[in-house]
C-alpha cells in the first residue's frame, strides 16, 4: 500500500469517479493533475507525463493557449451567460454557428448547441426521430448503431453505445435502438480479406434494415473511426458501401465526429476522410479543445429546412445550448486550428512521421497490429502473434500496461488488450521520437510481466 496524500485521501471520501471503480479510489488513490502546458502534464507528485490521449482525446491545440483564456476573460466581462431559447441569442453563439457552417461539408449549414458529446447524440436521436414525423413518416423511429461503440453516458448516448457493460446497469437500452457488428477486421474478422469483411459487415446495415423493414428506421449512427471502442479504422470498402445503403433505403447517415472532428483524422472532420455525406453531425471535444464544456449537431440543409417548415416546435434544449463563453472559447480555438494550418501540418507531415514511428513497433514480441489513421494510434497486445492468440485475460493486461506508460511518463489508453492513443494536433516531430521511446519502454516492461 502506498501513502496517499491528503487531497487523494479526501477525493476518495467524497468524490465518485466516471468510469473508475471506487474501491480502487480508496487502496490506489487518484492521480491528482494540477497544470500543464503544451503536451505535457504535471501531476501533485511532480511527475512530468507525455499526454498522449489528449486529455479524453479532446485538446487538440494543446494546453495553455492564451487566445483561449483571453476569449473566455474578455467573455466573461461583457456577458458571462445568457440562454438561446425563446428567440434569444448572443453574438458568440452566432458567430461560432456562422464558422461551423464555413468548415463543415457543404451541405451542413445548421447547428443546435448542446454542453457535451452526450447531450448531442441524445439531441440527435430526438432530432431524427422528429425529423422523419414531419416528413410524414412517423414509424421511422428506430436508430441503428454499432456494437463497441461508445455514444456517451446519458440515457440515450449509453443506449446508442454498444457497449454491454453499460446496458446492464440502468436497464439500457431504450426501446427503439439496434446494435450490428463493427468493422473490427483485426479481432473479427481476421481470416477474410480485409475489403470483403468491411463489405460484409456493413451489409449487416442492410440485412438489419430489411428484417425492420425501412419504414421502420430513422437513422444509422457511426464513428468515422471508432474511438473509445478501440480505435477501429474501418477497411476502405466500408464507408461506401454504409452510404450505399443509406442513400437506397433513405435512412439519415450521423456521423458522431466528437472525436474524429476538428482535425484528428488530418482533415476538419472524419467524413471528409472517408467521402461520406451525413445528414447529421454530433460534435464536442475538440470544438474547444476541451478548455470549456461545448457541444452540438451539425444538421443538412434538408433537414433543417424541414424543421423550419413543419409550423411545429422542436421541443427540446439545453440551459447551456450556445453558451456564450463555451461559444467565444470555441471560436478561439477553431481559429486557432484554421490561421496556424495544424489541420493540414497534421495531415502532411505529423501523421505521417507519427505513423512510420508507431509501425517500428509492429515486430515487438507483444505487438500483434499497429495501426494510425491522422493522430489516432492503436497498438495490440498478443499472447501469441505467430498464432494470433489475444490474452485470455484481455482487461488485465491493458490496464497494467496503461499504468506502466504513465509510470513511464506517457498517457496511453487500455481498451480490453488494445493499447490507444490520440495526442493534441500540436505535437511536435522531437515531441513524437520521446512519446515512440516511452511507448517502446512500456511494451518491453509489459512483455517482461507478461510474455
Ligand atoms: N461520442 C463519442 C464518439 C465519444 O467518444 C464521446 C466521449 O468520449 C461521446 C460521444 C460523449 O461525449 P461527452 O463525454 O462529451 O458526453
Amino acid at each position: 500500500t502506498t501513502t496517499k496524500t491528503k487531497l487523494q485521501t479526501i477525493d476518495a471520501q467524497h468524490h465518485i469517479h466516471p468510469f473508475t471503480d471506487s474501491g480502487d479510489l480508496v487502496k490506489k488513490g487518484t492521480r491528482v493533475i494540477e497544470r500543464a502546458e503544451g503536451v505535457y502534464l504535471y501531476d501533485s507528485e511532480g511527475n512530468k507525463i507525455l499526454d498522449g490521449m489528449a486529455g479524453l482525446w479532446c485538446v487538440n491545440i494543446g494546453y495553455g493557449r492564451q487566445e483561449l483564456i483571453d476569449a473566455a476573460t474578455e467573455q466573461m466581462q461583457q456577458l458571462p451567460y445568457y440562454n438561446s431559447f425563446f428567440q434569444c441569442t448572443t453574438p458568440p453563439t452566432i458567430e461560432l454557428a456562422e464558422l461551423l457552417s464555413e468548415l463543415a461539408p457543404d451541405h451542413l449549414n445548421h447547428v443546435f448547441f448542446t454542453g457535451s458529446g452526450s447531450e448531442s447524440n441524445d439531441t440527435m436521436l430526438r432530432l431524427a426521430r422528429h425529423y422523419w414525423a414531419c416528413k410524414g413518416k412517423p414509424n421511422k423511429q428506430v436508430i441503428i448503431a454499432r456494437k463497441n461503440a461508445y455514444h456517451g453516458s446519458t440515457v440515450a448516448g449509453a443506449s446508442l453505445s454498444g457497449m454491454t457493460v453499460m446496458h446492464k446497469q440502468g436497464a439500457l437500452p431504450i426501446a427503439g435502438i439496434e446494435h450490428i457488428n463493427q468493422p473490427y477486421w483485426f479481432g473479427e474478422g481476421f481470416d477474410e480479406d480485409p475489403n470483403e469483411f468491411g463489405l460484409r459487415v456493413a451489409r449487416e446495415l442492410e440485412e438489419k434494415i430489411l428484417e425492420l423493414g425501412e419504414d421502420n428506421v430513422a437513422a444509422f449512427i457511426a464513428e468515422p473511426v471508432q474511438g473509445a471502442g478501440g480505435v477501429v479504422i474501418p477497411p476502405e470498402s466500408y464507408w461506401p458501401e454504409i452510404q450505399r445503403i443509406c442513400d437506397q433505403y433513405e435512412i439519415l447517415l450521423v456521423s458522431d465526429e466528437v472525436i474524429c472532428g476538428f482535425g484528428r483524422t488530418g482533415k476538419w472532420f472524419g467524413c471528409d476522410y472517408f467521402g461520406t455525406k451525413p445528414d447529421l453531425m454530433p460534435i464536442a471535444k475538440g470544438i474547444s479543445s476541451g478548455y470549456l464544456p461545448i457541444g452540438g449537431v451539425l444538421i443538412s440543409d434538408e433537414v433543417a429546412e424541414t424543421l423550419k417548415n413543419s409550423g411545429d416546435e422542436f421541443y427540446h434544449g439545453f440551459t447551456y445550448s450556445g453558451h456564450p463563453t463555451a461559444a467565444a472559447v470555441a471560436t478561439a480555438n477553431i481559429k486557432v486550428l484554421r490561421d496556424e494550418g495544424i489541420v493540414e501540418r497534421v495531415d502532411q507531415e505529423i501523421a505521417p512521421y507519427f505513423s512510420e514511428k508507431l509501425q517500428q513497433l509492429a515486430s515487438h514480441p507483444i505487438v500483434g497490429e499497429v495501426r494510425t489513421l491522422g493522430l489516432l494510434a492503436a497498438i495490440e497486445l498478443m499472447q501469441d502473434k505467430e498464432q494470433h492468440l489475444f490474452f485470455e485475460d484481455k482487461g488485465a493486461v491493458g490496464t497494467r500496461c496503461r499504468d506502466i506508460s504513465v509510470t513511464n511518463g506517457l498517457v496511453m489508453r487500455g481498451v480490453g488488450s488494445t493499447m490507444v492513443m490520440s495526442p493534441p494536433l500540436v505535437i511536435t516531430k522531437e515531441e513524437i521520437d520521446l512519446l515512440y521511446e516511452r511507448v517502446l519502454k512500456t511494451l518491453d516492461d509489459t512483455a517482461a510481466e507478461f510474455l
